[in-house]
Parts: C-alpha cells; sequence; structure tokens
C-alpha cells in the first residue's frame, strides 16, 4: 500500500547521530523543530515521540479536563478522538462534508451555538450515554474544536475559526495527515492555535516514528516542551518535576531523518501529486467510480492517500476481496470513530447517527499509493480495478 521514500543521504544522516555523543535531546531535534516551524510559518515546533502524543499534548494546552466536551469528527484515524478520552473529557461528533469528507462547518457552528445555548438543543450533540446532562453545565464545559486535515485535504477552517473566535474555544488542527496543504493559501498547520503533524513510515515524509507539534503561543511551547520530558521546567534539574509529565520525547535519529526529510520535502510532495495525477487521469470517468474532490479553498493538495468512492450499488468489501486475489492489495479509509467497539459501550454511540460518515465509509477504497511507484504499476492497478468492477456488474446482471 506504501513504502517510504528514504535515500542513501538520509541513511547516512541517521548513521552519523549513532556516532555522535547524542541519541537523545541534542542539536537535531533543535534543527527539525526550526525547520519545520519556518516552513509552517509558527514561532515555535515542538517535536515529541508520535502523532498522537502531540495531539495529547494540545488538548492539554486546550485546558480540556474531566468531562469537557470538545467537537471532532468521527471520520478520522481514531487516535484523533481517543486524545480526548486520555483526558477523561467528551467527543461531541458531528457530521462531515459529504464531497471534501471533512467536518461540515455549519454542523460545526450550529453544535457550538446549541451547546452554548443553556437550553435542551444541546443534547441532540451529546452521545447517547450523557443525554441526562444539565444544559446550563453543559454551556461551560465546551472547550475546543479538534479539526482533522483529512487524506491531505484541509477542513473549511474560515467558518471554524470564525464560530470558536466568537465562542472563545481552542482550535486544534490534527495535520496528522496535511503536511505541505495549503487552505487559501495558507499552510495546513498554521490556522489553529495549535496543530500536529505526524511521521509515520506512510505519511507524506516520515522520521520512522514521531510528531511535531506547532503554535505561536509562547506559554504553550513552554508548556509542551515541559509535558512532553517529564513535566520538567527548563529551569528544573533532572530529577525535579513541575507538574505531571510523559516521556513523549522525540530521538535524535528519528530528528535527523525528519530533518533530512524535510529538506527535500518539496520533492517528496511533487512525487506524490504526480501519481495523484496518473490515478485522475485513468479513473475519472470510469463508471461507478468517484475521484477525490479538491474543493476551491484547497490551493494546495498534499496527497496522503488516494481514496476512491464506489457507487452505492458496488459491494466494497468485495471488491477489495477481488483485489486481493489479483494480487492488488487496498483499504477501506476510515471505519467510523463512533462506531469502533469502546466508543458504542462507553457512549452509547450507533449506526445512524453520522449518515455522511458511515456511507462515506462504506464506499471509500484506498489504492496503492506512495512517491515512488510506478506508472505501470498505477496502470496495473487500475486495469485491475475496472475488471473487478466491470465482473461484479456482469454478475449483478445475471441475478441470483
Ligand atoms: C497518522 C495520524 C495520527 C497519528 O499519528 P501517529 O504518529 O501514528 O501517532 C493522528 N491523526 C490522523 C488523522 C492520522 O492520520
Amino acid at each position: 500500500m506504501s513504502a517510504a521514500d528514504i535515500t542513501v543521504a538520509e541513511i547516512g544522516a541517521v548513521s552519523d547521530v549513532l556516532r555522535s555523543p547524542h541519541l537523545s535531546m541534542g542539536p537535531n531535534i533543535l534543527r527539525f523543530e526550526e525547520l519545520l516551524a519556518e516552513r509552517v510559518q509558527k514561532r515555535h515546533g515542538i517535536g515529541v515521540s508520535s502523532g498522537t502524543a502531540g495531539l495529547h499534548l494540545c488538548v492539554i494546552g486546550a485546558d480540556v479536563k474531566d468531562g469537557d466536551l470538545v467537537i471532532t469528527t468521527p471520520f478520522s484515524f481514531v487516535a484523533s478522538a481517543n486524545v480526548i478520552l486520555y483526558e477523561r473529557a467528551v467527543p461531541i461528533f458531528v457530521d462531515v462534508d459529504p464531497r471534501t469528507l471533512n467536518m461540515d462547518p455549519s454542523q460545526v457552528a450550529e453544535a457550538v451555538v446549541d451547546l452554548k445555548s443553556e437550553t435542551k438543543r444541546a443534547r441532540r450533540w451529546l452521545p447517547p450515554a450523557l443525554q441526562e446532562s444539565d444544559p446550563v453545565e453543559i454551556a461551560d464545559r465546551l472547550k475546543a474544536i479538534l479539526v482533522v486535515h483529512v487524506f491531505g485535504q484541509p477542513a473549511d477552517m474560515a467558518p471554524i475559526m470564525e464560530v470558536a473566535k466568537k465562542h472563545d474555544l481552542a482550535v486544534i488542527e490534527d495535520a496528522c495527515e496535511a503536511i505541505g496543504a495549503e487552505y487559501d493559501g495558507r499552510p495546513a498547520g498554521s490556522l489553529g492555535d495549535t496543530a500536529v503533524f505526524a511521521f509515520y513510515p506512510n505519511k507524506q515524509m516520515t522520521a520512522g516514528e514521531g510528531g511535531m507539534i506547532v503554535t505561536d503561543d509562547d506559554d504553550l511551547e513552554s508548556l509542551f516542551r515541559s509535558l512532553r520530558n517529564q513535566g520538567r521546567d527548563i529551569f528544573d534539574s533532572w530529577l525535579t518535576h513541575s507538574r505531571l509529565g510523559f516521556n513523549y520525547r522525540l530521538d535524535e535519529m528519528s530528528a535527523a531523518l525528519g530533518a533530512a526529510q524535510l529538506e527535500r520535502f518539496d520533492q517528496l510532495l511533487a512525487r506524490r501529486e504526480r501519481v495523484a495525477g496518473w490515478y485522475n487521469k485513468r479513473l475519472e470517468d470510469v463508471n461507478a467510480v468517484t475521484t477525490p474532490f479538491v474543493p476551491p479553498t484547497t490551493t494546495r493538495e498534499s496527497w496522503f492517500v488516494y481514496v476512491v468512492r464506489l457507487a452505492s450499488h458496488i459491494d466494497r468489501d468485495a471488491v477489495m476481496v477481488a483485489l486481493e486475489g489479483r494480487g492488488v492489495p487496498s483499504r477501506a479509509y476510515f471505519s467510523p470513530i463512533h462506531l469502533q467497539p469502546f466508543y458504542r459501550e462507553r457512549f452509547g454511540f450507533r449506526e445512524g447517527q453520522f449518515p455522511v460518515t458511515e456511507a462515506a465509509a462504506k464506499a471509500t477504497l484506498a489504492l496503492p499509493f506512495f512517491g515512488r511507484i510506478g506508472e505501470e504499476l498505477v496502470d496495473h492497478v487500475c486495469q485491475e480495478l475496472v475488471s473487478v468492477l466491470e465482473e461484479q456488474r456482469r454478475v449483478r446482471k445475471a441475478g441470483p
């Protein structure tokens, strides 16, 4: 499905670290932080051990505590909602836009107004298990909006920022899939109060494992540096811990790889863009296949995965099995977060609550996608997909 793009120079950069005295907290993380902050035009970059760790710290930074509410999307990788649960807070899911699959800004605005209304209208946004909550208490509990830029496509941030500002809510951008993307000419990750990028091997650029928070806020920067390092403040000695912290540090080998990848990031992005173009060209006119939609607010798409949607009469899972049989891997991206077993159990979520998300989750098909895939392989994948769809059409026509 994916393969990291690693050069000999990058292998050398990691080896150099291994020959140096600093395997953690050395010069490489500082350099990586500086390079990335500069790229997204933010004052601070704070390297962490994963995207999930970064998002967790941002939730803490937004002052989210037990029983607080955070608005987010159910159409995402599970980590973006889990970080809310880490602080014993409650995810308030709103459904997505059917074309972009990003959080629908008009529903975000509606949810904020209702949750702040101190009336029973607030309840329709709460998870079923919390229906009996007091609407007056609820109003004070809403703290933040956690936006996800899904598949490298920036969410529609302008209306979301507007409603957040009006109601004094923090905005966290989960930009783990969107490094390099631009919204109205501005980098994804530069728009909220805090944002997080991730560097797992299938992302647009990798550090092996790793993540980076970016922010303009000096106080949050200090807080994040302390929280990632066992709660030490900069003036603390090694065994003084000013607060409850974590070990979310990014090691030097990962930081060296990340910095080297970032230095040639435009090349990495351009390669992926070219591959997406190959897929688009071959699949645009195929019956029953919808290629990715790019809205006008996206001035640059950063291709994380290549996900098509199959028409509702097609059995997507059967297509995946048939493709597998022909040696072509594919994935169903994503499985709705609210329907994950422990979300159902804890919050009482059930099918039918977020119909756009649920329909999309049944129709999406991610195809093999990475920067160094060849055009012949893309051609092969597309031919197999078209042939599988044709085969299924014949089966349907023959009837039961
Ligand atoms: C990859 C990803 C994360 C988490 O990143 P890790 O580094 O794997 O912890 C979070 N949110 C989204 C949307 C992601 O795709």
